[in-house]
């Protein structure tokens, strides 16, 4: 059994990022700029788009975090988009969520032009990148398959199962690996004898949330085995109170697979690398416009 580090990964994802904008910035052209909204004080939103301004001066991007209260109406939150989606300096625009109740998330995310649009969630890009075409992609499906590159690991004519359907994850997942020319299976929560389906996968994608729920008797032999969950389960042994864990029962797996990410340490640090990656694209894709 081998671990698919996505730390380390990412690590070296990021320098070669480093690299490309140097050379931009030596050759006088734009330096990348990624901008964030941000409403309210939810901690984990506020961690994650801490780290994602992290990365950004990682690998010398430009990045500018736009921050409202809660309070803010649709209404205004849709003119700051349009503010930005109007800026020429800025090459990419992420809304963390959740937003507050009152605020239509579909309805923001779908303001965000999709020229900007470096999560990949516009209907136009998810359109693209069903058909093939070059897009800005999802950023956790995206970061997988970098994963799976980077371990040259065999996808052609092998059998994939994703659990979960999500926009965001499952969806998008599903079409990449076919993509890849995987037979794809898609299990959701309707799903019935999910086993009969996990039995027979070569490549297993876990993204539903449920801590630990792919066991070994799930699994064959020899299956590569990717856990996108993260879950805060409560752990009084832990310095902050809970642990996190993934969608697989690692402990058990492992033993029985060919490949597997842990977590944390797995996807998602490939996630951040595949919202750094569609960042620099969006240069390359849009900036001459
Ligand atoms: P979601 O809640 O939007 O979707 C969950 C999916 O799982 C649904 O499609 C549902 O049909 C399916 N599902 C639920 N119960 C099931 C069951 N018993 N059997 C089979 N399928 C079932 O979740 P999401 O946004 O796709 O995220 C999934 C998990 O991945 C969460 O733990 C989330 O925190 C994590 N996540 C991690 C990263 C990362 O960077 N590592 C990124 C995004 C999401």
């Amino acid at each position: 059994m081998k671990i698919l580090n996505g730390n380390e990964v990412s690590k070296a994802i990021k320098l070669e990022i480093k690299q490309k904008v140097d050379a931009l910035k030596s050759a006088g052209k734009k330096t990348p700029h990624l901008a964030a909204i941000l409403v309210g004080e939810d901690g984990a939103s506020m961690t994650y788009v801490a780290a994602k301004e992290r990365d950004c001066t990682e690998v010398g991007f430009n990045s500018t975090v736009l921050r409202f209260g809660s309070d803010i109406s649709e209404e205004k939150l849709l003119e700051e988009v349009e503010k930005i989606n109007q800026n020429k300096d800025i090459d990419g625009l992420i809304v963390q969520l959740p937003l507050p109740k009152h605020i239509n998330e579909k309805k923001i995310t779908e303001a965000i032009s999709y020229k900007k649009d470096v999560d990949g969630f516009h209907p136009m890009n998810v359109g693209m990148m069903f058909k093939g075409l070059r897009t800005f992609l999802p950023a956790t499906p995206y970061g997988i398959i970098k994963l799976l590159d980077h371990y040259s690991i065999e996808t052609s004519g092998k059998h994939c199962v994703v659990i979960g359907r999500s926009d965001i994850v499952g969806k998008p997942m599903s079409a990449l690996m076919l993509q890849k020319n995987c037979t794809v299976t898609v299990c959701h929560s309707k799903t019935q004898n999910l086993t009969d389906f996990t039995k027979n996968a070569d490549i297993i994608i876990a993204a539903l949330g449920i801590p630990l729920f792919l066991k070994a008797d799930m699994i064959k032999e020899g299956a590569v085995i990717i856990d996108v969950g993260i879950t805060r389960v409560a752990d009084e042994t832990s310095k902050n109170g809970f642990r996190l864990k993934g969608d697989v029962d690692y402990e058990n797996v492992a033993p029985k697979c060919s490949y597997i990410t842990p977590v944390p340490g797995g996807v998602g640090p490939m996630t951040r690398v595949g919202l750094l990656l569609n960042t620099l694209d969006a240069i390359e894709l849009y900036q001459k416009d």
